[in-house]
């Protein structure tokens, strides 16, 4: 992986005034709150800021802030950290009504308004800026604490594998096919109006929360979830724009996994009980990170305290020296 991919953290930060200006530069016809943008944009503008004191967008930022402030403060075992997904998985999933409009389903409407013109609701708008404001606060903030399919996707993957494998996809895999899929929905936006994501709902699991059964979805749920078993979240690696997003946006986010060079020791325990691919590129230093869902494990891990979580980057030096030494 290149380390100095300067590249990216600029096309983050381009993206995220994209999506700061899309309130003012998306107007479209609809007009009402329920319909298109476009009833004023200081109504508009005032109607996500009252979105975002909404019972839901606020229960959702406290969790990803107790995210933080757990992260920060203590260790977060494995038990601990699945009891927490079970109950960020009733919250989001099935008690507050989070889905509505679904994560997905909000982001590639985000993207056919950018590419076709069309208006975008207001609900769908508030939702973006909630699952940004948040990926810029935290690395995948949202992610990790917050939607109830990743959570579900975690819990499912403390089931044991019969060969006690930690298996972990590699990322340049893991993330061609999910760019493909984007890519492939964003020729189908232009050429047919229609997205892959949503296509009759077929690769939109957050459909699940709203009792929305059917037979194609289920399986693909079904498979996901067996999936899970074997690897970490392989919904979030291999298909969801919104896990697109939040990676892109993961660059230049403020608190991160960190690590303090002096006291490492290359035990490399981290590596070996982590779920993800992520924190190989932490230790290594790799400005191209694959997405770190901020689970704190790799933290609990570590026997120096040589991970944290924090503010700031790793520095460069050491990892050129532990490739050199490969
Ligand atoms: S990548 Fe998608 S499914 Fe996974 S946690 Fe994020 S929003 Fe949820
Ligand atoms: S690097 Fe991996 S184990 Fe560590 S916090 Fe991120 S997702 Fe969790």
């Amino acid at each position: 992986m290149k380390r100095n991919t300067i590249y990216l953290p600029v096309l983050c930060i381009a993206l995220f005034m994209i999506l700061i200006c899309v309130p003012v530069i998306a107007e479209g016809g609809g007009g009402g709150h329920g319909g298109g943008m476009g009833g004023g944009r200081n109504t508009d503008l005032s109607y996500i800021l009252t979105g975002l004191l909404s019972l839901k967008f606020i229960i959702g930022g406290i969790a990803a802030l107790s995210g933080i402030i757990l992260l920060e403060t203590t260790k977060i075992d494995r038990n601990i950290r699945t009891l927490l997904m079970c109950a960020i998985f009733v919250l989001f999933g099935v008690l507050v009504i989070m889905h509505q409009p679904s994560p997905l389903r909000a982001v590639v409407d985000l993207i056919t308004a950018l590419v076709t013109g069309s208006a975008i609701t207001l609900k769908k708008m508030t939702t973006i800026i909630f699952i940004s404001g948040l990926s810029v606060i935290g690395a995948k903030l949202f992610c990790g604490w917050v939607c109830p399919f990743g959570a579900l996707q975690e819990i499912v993957k403390r089931i044991p594998v019969p060969s006690g494998k930690n298996n972990k996809l590699p990322f340049n895999i893991s993330n061609g096919i999910r760019i493909s899929i984007f890519v492939i929905s964003l020729v189908m936006i232009l050429t047919t109006g229609s997205d892959l994501y949503t296509y009759h709902n077929i690769l939109n699991p957050f459909e699940l929360f709203d009792w929305h059964f059917d037979l194609v979805l289920a399986v693909l749920v079904g498979t996901v979830l067996v999936a899970s078993v074997f690897v970490y979240r392989p919904f979030c690696y291999l298909v969801c724009p919104v896990g697109l997003l939040t990676w892109l946006l993961e660059h230049i986010s403020i608190f991160r996994v960190r690590l303090d060079r002096d006291k490492c020791n290359d035990c490399n325990n981290c590596i070996r009980i982590s779920p993800c691919s992520s924190v190989k590129a932490i230790v290594d230093g790799d400005e191209l990170r694959p997405d770190c869902f901020s689970c704190g494990v790799c933290i609990d891990a570590c026997p120096t305290d040589a991970l944290t979580f924090g503010i700031g980057k790793t520095s460069a030096n050491r990892s050129r020296d532990r490739k050199s030494d490969d």
